[in-house]
Parts: C-alpha cells; sequence; structure tokens
C-alpha cells in the first residue's frame, strides 16, 4: 500500500463544505463515543460497530444534516469510533494504562475517510469528484501509481489534502549483491559499514528558532482573539514545514539505500528508552529515526530486498576485524584495536559489526540468504 498525496484548490463555496463535512462527522464521532459510553455506564453491555452502523438510517432521519455526507463516510467515522474503542480494550488486556477514548473537540479532528474508491469518490482529470461536496481541483497531477484503495481527506494547517492510498505491485531490483550495514548515531545521523557517513539533517535546529518565536508569539496573544488563531496557525505551520522536511529526508535516504544494496542490516531500536535516558534526546527526536527505519522497511520490502534487525549488543565495543573486546566510553570516538590493530571510527566499527551479524561480510557481499552467519560477540 502506497499513499499519494494531493493538496487541493477548493472554491470558497467547496471549502465551505469541507468543513461542514468535518465538523458533521467530529459530531458524529462524539454521538457514537457517547452512545457506547451510556450503554457501558447503565447496561455494562458494549455496542458494536454493526448495531450503530444499522442505526445510521434511522438516525439520519431524525438528524437531516448527516444527510449532506456520504453514507460511506458516515460509516467510516463510525469505525473509527470501533478502532479506538478496540485499541483501548487491547491494552487493556495488555496490562497498560490506556486512556479511555475521548471525545473531539473542535480542531481535534481533522480528517474523513472515503473508504471505498468509486463509491463517492474517483479522479477526473485534475479534479478530485467527492460525493456531496462537488468537484475540487488538485494543485499537482503527479498520477498515482497501483489501485486506488481509499481516500482520506484531511485538513491540515496550510490546506486541505487529499491522500489517495493504493495497492501497488512490487516492483523488484536488480540485485547488487551487495550488503550494508547501518549504525545510526549521535554525531551524524548514519554510518554505514564502508566507512561513509550521512550526515544529520539539521532542519529542525534552524527551524527551532522559528518555533520558538511562534511560541512566543502565541504566549502574547490574548486566547481567543482573531490575532490569537493567527498566530496559532503560524505555529502549526512552523511544526508542519519540520515535519515535511523530516518524512523528505527519511524516503531520500531509504531510496539510495534500498537502490544501492540487497541486504541492510540495521540495529533494532529501543527508541522510547533512548529519548528516557539519554541527555542528547533532542537530536535522537530531530534524526527521526523511528520514520527513516520505517520507510526504509516498507521500500525495502517493496522492491524485493531485505532489512534486517539485529540485536545492538556488544556492536560498539567489540573489534569488527578480529572479534575482541576493545571498551571505549561514548565520548571515546574512535576504536584502536590494540590485539590487531585496526584502526576505524567507532560509528564504522559498529555498522560492521551490525553487517556481520546480519550476515554480510566486512567487505559488503550479501552472503546467500536465509544464512545469517550469526556470529558470536564477545561481550562481558
Ligand atoms: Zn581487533
Amino acid at each position: 500500500m502506497k499513499t499519494f498525496i494531493y493538496k487541493l484548490r477548493p472554491t470558497s463555496a467547496q471549502l465551505a463544505r469541507l468543513s461542514e463535512t468535518l465538523e458533521i462527522c467530529r459530531r458524529l464521532y462524539n454521538h457514537a463515543l457517547a452512545e457506547r459510553k451510556k450503554a457501558w455506564a447503565e447496561d455494562g453491555k458494549s455496542i458494536s460497530f454493526a448495531h450503530q452502523s444499522a442505526n445510521l438510517p434511522a438516525l439520519k432521519q431524525q438528524w437531516l444534516a448527516l444527510q449532506h455526507v456520504h453514507s460511506q463516510v458516515l460509516s467510516n467515522t463510525l469505525r473509527r469510533v470501533d478502532g479506538a474503542f478496540r485499541a483501548f480494550f487491547r491494552r487493556v488486556k495488555a496490562g497498560k494504562k490506556p486512556g479511555y477514548p475521548r471525545f473531539r473537540g473542535r480542531g481535534w479532528y481533522d480528517s474523513f475517510t472515503y473508504p471505498q474508491w468509486g463509491n463517492g469518490v474517483r479522479l477526473e482529470g485534475r479534479r478530485l469528484i467527492l460525493s456531496k461536496i462537488g468537484a475540487i481541483r488538485l494543485h499537482n497531477d503527479r498520477p498515482f501509481v497501483g489501485t486506488p484503495k481509499q481516500c482520506t481527506i484531511v485538513r491540515k494547517a496550510d490546506g486541505w489534502y487529499a491522500h489517495v492510498v493504493c495497492q501497488t505491485e512490487p516492483l523488484p531490483l536488480p540485485p547488487t549483491g551487495k550488503a550494508v550495514g547501518i549504525d545510526v548515531g549521535l554525531e551524524s545521523f548514519a554510518t554505514l559499514s564502508n566507512g561513509k557517513q550521512i550526515p544529520n539533517p539539521r532542519y529542525y535546529r534552524v527551524a527551532e528558532r522559528k518555533l520558538k518565536k511562534a511560541h512566543r508569539r502565541l504566549s502574547r496573544r490574548m486566547k481567543g482573539s482573531n490575532r490569537y488563531r493567527k498566530a496559532r496557525d503560524l505555529l502549526a505551520r512552523a511544526y508542519l514545514k519540520v515535519k515535511r522536511a523530516r518524512l523528505d529526508f527519511a524516503h531520500k535516504t531509504a531510496r539510495a539505500l534500498v537502490n544501492e544494496y540487497d541486504r541492510i542490516v540495521t540495529e533494532r531500536l529501543n527508541i522510547q528508552g533512548m529519548l528516557r535516558n539519554h541527555p542528547l534526546a533532542k537530536s535522537i527526536v530531530d534524526a527521526g529515526w523511528g520514520l527513516f527505519l520505517k520507510i526504509l522497511r516498507a521500500k525495502a520490502e517493496s522492491a524485493g530486498r531485505i532489512v534486517i534487525e539485529i540485536n545492538p549488543g556488544g556492536t560498539s565495543q567489540n573489534c569488527s576485524q578480529c572479534g575482541e573486546y576493545v571498551p571505549k566510553r561514548l565520548s571515546t570516538r574512535w576504536h584502536s584495536c590494540p590485539y590487531c590493530g585496526c584502526q576505524m571510527h567507532r560509528d564504522q566499527n559498529a555498522a560492521l559489526n551490525i553487517l556481520q551479524k546480519g550476515g554480510g561480510t566486512a567487505f559488503g557481499e550479501a552472503l546467500p540468504l536465509g544464512e545469517p552467519k550469526n556470529r558470536e560477540s564477545r561481550t562481558r
């Protein structure tokens, strides 16, 4: 599944309908949530999606505004409530402390979905035809690839977007016979086992000043005023910019790696844990490793490449050439092995260990698939 994003250019009449649709969906969401809450509190019963869905036609008779929204969009809204409850019960079962599904205030509900392409939503030239809303012009007409399945209309800080989810056939790339290990770090975004470094994107730091300024501006303004709303929108736009830059960086970096390597080995990261424990947490957030790894896996899968995640134990302390234990502090940036004389950047040494743990040789060729060479790593 791949998502293609189109910016919409609605007329002012269409804009009003988009906002109205979103507002009706938000109210339906809250209504369905309240119904479930009430049934549970009063009779200890839980209401199903099927039940709420079957009641929709009757509800439409009393609540006429619902008739302004395509029925599948309404049905999808009920499905979202169902999803929120399922997630809630899953977490209860797992012994976690979940928050009860929440009512959504204005501004906390920002999308609605046509769950079935061709049913209330289709593309005609450069226009997206949305049932009950109109034929909306698109900013760009980059064609999508694959079979469209559903379409979600999203309100963002700088306008409205259509997210078209398509089912794509995997496009396997010809094998290159090469493998790579990746060490993600703080000094650079990542170091490859061949010694190449991918520098950290600094967009967040650059944008940080702007964000701070936008925050300050907002705090000086009176809540509820027009000036406050304006400042709030500017802040939201600044965040959106950072988010897009991060996504773009992750896509480009992952694309380059997938094109070049058959087998890509990374560490299994405990990002939440790292954020809690690390003084440099901010840099970690900046780097967006989690997002990058997610995109890398998706691209690899569609290209017929393999991503292996290994347990990072020992990868930074052991020598990648002789396997001896060479302890070093985090501040020691150079790996200098007293046993075999190997000299290299500590991150490259780690990347080589990662590569070897995931079944590549130190020279970067891939071993035949399915036989990761699980070298015993020596740890104390
Ligand atoms: Zn050594």
